[in-house]
């Protein structure tokens, strides 16, 4: 085929500068994947069965997801229309951004955080806002409330913060959400609420049946702690008049009915599901440790997830990892997310870590402060 620059299709300037996606690389045999915060165990009991019974593919699934709606609008004691279900919760953000967006309008989030937020702000034409973690790799909320401006439509806040892991406290976001704009929309991205531990992180649906903050939508999705990430759904909770707004910019019937039976599934082992998320965040909790005693400043950690905050050193960390058969994700020049995988890993996490800790220049901004 012809060169893709040798083409004169036009296609937008800012997204032929965006760099293709790169999924966290496919494990080999040996190798564990740890790259993805994917969950490292079974679907949950019933999952395959529902999946394997959705055999209608002949037929086009249910446009709006209804029985999963109901199904979680009980779950949380809300009405029908405050719920909109997805495929994966990132595209009902993408659907977000784009129904309140357009071209110079201004999405804000903290940085760095989850990858696709600079992407879906590109691709609806907005300009994205950056505003730098704290020292100890928290949002900034009150530098995030500063950055708000009349063109600004969206600000995002991702709690735990992935890929650095600490959550935003409840008493932080409601402080933060009372100097926002009423028109300003709140996405609270939730992706990993189920993990968390802390006792004082946010928790989005507290915040929505306050129901003081009516500009607040909160997202989360069955990809991480549900283990459904290859069937792609996800959800939202918020206000029906933005829902709607969402719903309106949907690429309709994108929700498999599969997705939808697995998921109902899910929700119908929730005994189990709560025993995996335990056994989870034990690992990670005693992941950080480890690393803390090797000397590495490990940022808290409330996902399925560990932040090595490797700095101008994280590609060399990160090939260590992977010459140990660990598959990690390293961003380069600040750091390294691994996802709490399977048992046997995490000896071998520790390890690795500990011995690239010695291999690491004296007075590393990464290692030492005894947190
Ligand atoms: C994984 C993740 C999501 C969810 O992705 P899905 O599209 O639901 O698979 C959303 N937000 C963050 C921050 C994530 O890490």
């Amino acid at each position: 085929m012809t060169d893709a620059a040798d083409i004169p299709i036009r296609v937008r300037p800012e997204i032929a500068a965006l760099p293709p996606y790169k999924q966290g690389r496919q494990a080999g045999d040996e190798a564990f994947k740890l790259s993805s915060n994917e969950n490292p165990f079974d679907p949950l009991p019933g999952v395959v069965e529902a999946i394997r019974a959705a055999t209608s593919v002949n037929r086009y699934p249910d446009a709006s997801a209804t029985r999963l709606r109901t199904r979680l609008a009980e779950r949380y004691g809300v009405a029908l229309d405050d719920v909109h279900v997805g495929a994966g919760s990132v595209s009902i953000l993408a659907q977000l951004v784009q129904a309140t967006c357009a071209p110079g309008d201004e999405v804000v989030y903290a940085w760095r955080s989850f990858e696709a937020y600079p992407w879906l702000a590109v691709v609806a034409g907005a300009t994205a806002v950056h505003v730098p973690l704290t020292e100890d790799s928290r949002h900034d909320l009150p530098a995030m409330s500063a950055a708000i401006t009349d063109r600004t439509r969206v600000v995002i806040v991702c709690s735990p913060n992935n890929p650095t892991g600490p959550v935003v406290t409840q008493e932080e976001f409601d402080a933060f959400a009372l100097t926002v704009p009423d028109d300003v929309l709140i996405v609270l991205d939730e992706a990993y609420a189920e993990f968390v531990t802390d006792p004082a992180a946010v928790d989005g649906t507290r915040v929505l049946s306050a129901a003081r903050h009516p500009n607040v939508v909160v997202l989360r999705t069955f990809s991480k702690a549900f283990g459904l990430a290859g069937l792609r759904v996800g959800y939202a909770i918020g206000h029906p008049r933005i829902l709607d707004a969402a719903r309106s910019t949907t690429i309709p019937l994108s929700v498999t009915a599969q997705a939808e039976e697995a998921a109902l599934a899910s929700l119908d082992a929730e005994e189990e599901l709560l025993e995996r998320v335990r056994a989870i965040a034990e690992r990670r909790d005693r992941v950080v440790a480890g690393l803390r005693d090797a000397g590495w400043r490990v940022p808290d950690a409330q996902g399925n997830f560990v932040w090595l905050p490797a700095h101008d050193e994280t590609l060399a960390v990160a090939q260590a990892f992977d010459d140990g058969g660990l598959i990690v994700r390293p961003f380069a020049g600040d750091g390294i997310r691994i996802t709490i995988g399977e048992e046997e890993s995490t000896e071998k996490v520790l390890a690795v870590a500990a011995a690239a800790v010695r291999d690491l220049p004296t007075g590393h901004r990464g290692i030492g402060g005894g947190r």
